[in-house]
């Protein structure tokens, strides 16, 4: 079959390699439809993460349609229409049974085999589904491919977000980062409070993300922060969603909280230090939560969301290509090429 496999620093390519088989009993084989590139693809792409064994399967967003099925599998069968969360659950270790899907005893990240341990990707015409039965998920009838797997990765990791954020009706907040995380906290947060502020450095991405109802500045702008301090009696803003990953990200997060308020980060860190000190947590008597979403667990609430068609979801695509066109899709979403924002590979 063909898949995109990772070559090294700046290096994928559409290769040749063995299609996956039914291993484990509770395996299925997935025919991919669609599959899409990643932010976080990009920090191995990048050299930014280090550790990706040449020749990996890319991805970790995809959505398919069940080939083969492993016979201890009870709740799938062949041609039912799946999305995988990016990550793989058991369903019943003790972080699995308190809705922590994402830390999972035995759960394996799509996308990810490092010195010959771990799971290839979804970015290819089929891809290996261990655990399916607590790890997979149905396609709602009436939604997109497309619309559908954003429910495995981003959609959740924005609502999870928004989630840690602790938003309460009269809060105001702040998203950092109009990229599909961040468009897809800022839809959270606005279902759940009134005034919502999204900062990113570029205008397509602020544009989208106030058609979601936020109010959008540019963090260059230098009457941003005076806006911030007019909507909240100078004091900052009750929650930062933090959708980059950034030591920037977080500086600029830490400016924005008001005391006592709190950062909530979904985007993954690649940085070893903190921006701001345990001083200055101290000082503003400052909450920080993080971590990977457990997006197994939070699609029980956005797939119902995506099928409802309320958020035009799609339109976080900026390409669609060819899967053939994978290699340039990877070099235009590194360089934000051509308005970039995410794409989408069709096999
Ligand atoms: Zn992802
Ligand atoms: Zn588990």
């Amino acid at each position: 079959m063909r898949a995109v496999t990772f070559g090294g620093i700046s290096r994928v390519s559409v290769e040749q390699v063995a299609a996956p088989r039914v291993v484990e009993p509770s395996d299925v084989v997935v025919a991919v439809r669609v599959a899409a590139i990643c932010g976080s693809d990009l920090h191995p792409y990048s050299g930014r993460e280090t550790g990706l064994d040449l020749g990996t399967v890319m991805g970790h967003e995809f959505l398919g349609e069940v080939v083969e099925v492993g016979s201890a599998v009870e709740r799938f069968s062949r041609g039912d229409r799946v999305v995988a969360p990016f990550t793989t659950s058991c369903g019943g270790c003790w972080y699995c049974e308190r809705g922590l899907t994402a830390r999972c005893e035995r759960g394996q990240l799509f996308g990810w085999v490092q010195d010959g341990h771990g799971l290839h990707g979804g970015q290819a015409e089929y891809v290996r589904v261990p655990l399916a039965d607590a790890t997979l998920v149905q396609a709602p009838p009436g939604a997109s491919d497309e619309a559908a797997l954003l429910a495995g990765d981003v959609l959740s990791t924005g609502f999870y977000c928004a989630q840690l954020g602790g938003i309460e009706a009269d809060h105001v907040v702040a998203v950092i980062g109009a990229g599909p995380v961040g468009v897809c906290a800022t839809i959270a947060a606005r279902r759940q409070a009134e005034r919502v502020f999204v900062f990113d450095l570029i205008s397509a991405r602020r544009e989208l993300a106030a058609r979601h109802g936020a109010t959008a500045l540019d963090p260059a702008d230098a009457t941003a922060m005076e806006q911030i301090r007019a909507a909240t009696g100078g004091r900052g803003v009750d929650v930062v969603l933090e959708c980059v990953g950034s030591e920037r990200a977080t500086a600029l997060s830490y400016s924005l909280v008001r005391p006592g308020g709190t950062i909530a980060a979904a985007g993954v860190h690649c940085e070893p230090h903190f921006a701001f000190s345990p001083g200055d947590a101290y000082d503003k008597n400052l909450t920080y939560r993080a971590g990977r979403c457990p997006a197994r667990a939070m699609m029980e609430g956005t797939m119902p969301l995506v099928a409802s068609g309320e958020h035009q979801l799609g339109a976080l695509f900026s390409h669609r290509l060819p899967f053939e066109e994978a290699a340039r899709g990877y070099e235009m979403f590194a360089r934000r090429e051509d308005g970039c924002t995410k794409v989408l590979l069709v096999p």
